[in-house]
């Protein structure tokens, strides 16, 4: 349940979340909501306790890249669907990263879907929902002054540390990391950091085990793409997690 105490602090309601204030200007609060949309939100659905879920592998995954020198917006997690959060200003970009082929990258290149990429890709889209968050190139950035072509690059390199980081986790866990989406803030003191979420909203997410690809797929595509087991599968991403980390523990 919401804490109602903060209905009027709601700032924001996006596709997923829902952004509080607290009495600190500088502290926020992330709410993980069960509603789940695909296709620019022209799909539309709810998938249980994915909330809970999302909120958790997000706070494990963030703690583990704080750990490897990754700062986030993370401060804490409040409940189970709660995160305590630096305020931030967000750069208008998604950071994708792709290890393998998939999604839009098939779609718009005609790479078979599952294709190693070597090296590995690091793209920007535009988030911008009336323009459909268009792909975009750094001329683009630079001509849009969305941010320095060294603030870019530093995008780039998180980007890469937390794809090293990442996918070696994943790895352990029996799962593969195919690609995945980033956000980046500016805080107060004028520092990056990883910020929103990661989670398999935001990953595409194989079983290593699973070589058929309708039963492989942990991911949000399992939602984006009428696969059934929708629940189980953000479920199972999690429960490897755990597992994982009481091993290393
Ligand atoms: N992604 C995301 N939010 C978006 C778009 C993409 O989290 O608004 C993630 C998506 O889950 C995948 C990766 O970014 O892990 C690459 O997505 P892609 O460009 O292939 O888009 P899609 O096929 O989902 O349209």
């Amino acid at each position: 349940m919401i804490d109602t105490s903060l209905d009027n602090q709601k700032l924001y309601e996006g596709k997923a979340k829902i952004i509080y204030a607290t009495a600190d200007p500088e502290v926020l609060i992330t709410y993980f909501k069960d509603d789940a949309t695909a296709f620019n939100a022209q799909k539309k659905g709810q998938i249980t306790n994915k909330g809970v879920v999302n909120c958790k592998v997000t706070t494990y995954l963030y703690t583990l890249l704080e750990k490897q020198g990754i700062a986030t917006h993370l401060i804490r997690q409040t409940s189970d669907r709660e995160l305590e959060v630096k305020r931030v200003d967000i750069v208008p970009l998604e950071v994708v990263v792709r290890n393998i082929a998939a999604g839009s990258l098939c779609r718009q290149t005609g790479i078979a879907l599952g294709t190693r990429l070597s090296p590995f890709l690091v793209e920007f889209y535009y988030k911008n929902d009336d323009l459909g968050d268009p792909l975009l190139t750094r001329d683009r950035i630079a001509a849009m002054h969305i941010t320095s072509p060294a603030q870019l690059d530093q995008l780039v390199d998180k980007a890469q540390t937390v794809n090293a980081v990442l996918t070696e986790f994943f790895d352990a866990c029996g799962i593969t990391l195919v690609d995945f989406k980033l956000e980046f803030g500016v805080d107060a003191n004028g520092t990056l950091l990883l910020a929103d979420e990661i989670s398999p909203d935001t990953c595409r997410l194989w079983d290593k085990a699973e070589s058929d690809q309708r039963k492989r797929v942990m991911d949000k595509d399992r939602f984006r793409q009428d696969l059934g087991g929708v629940a189980e599968g953000y479920q199972a991403v999690l429960e490897r997690i755990l597992e994982k980390a009481i091993h290393s523990d």
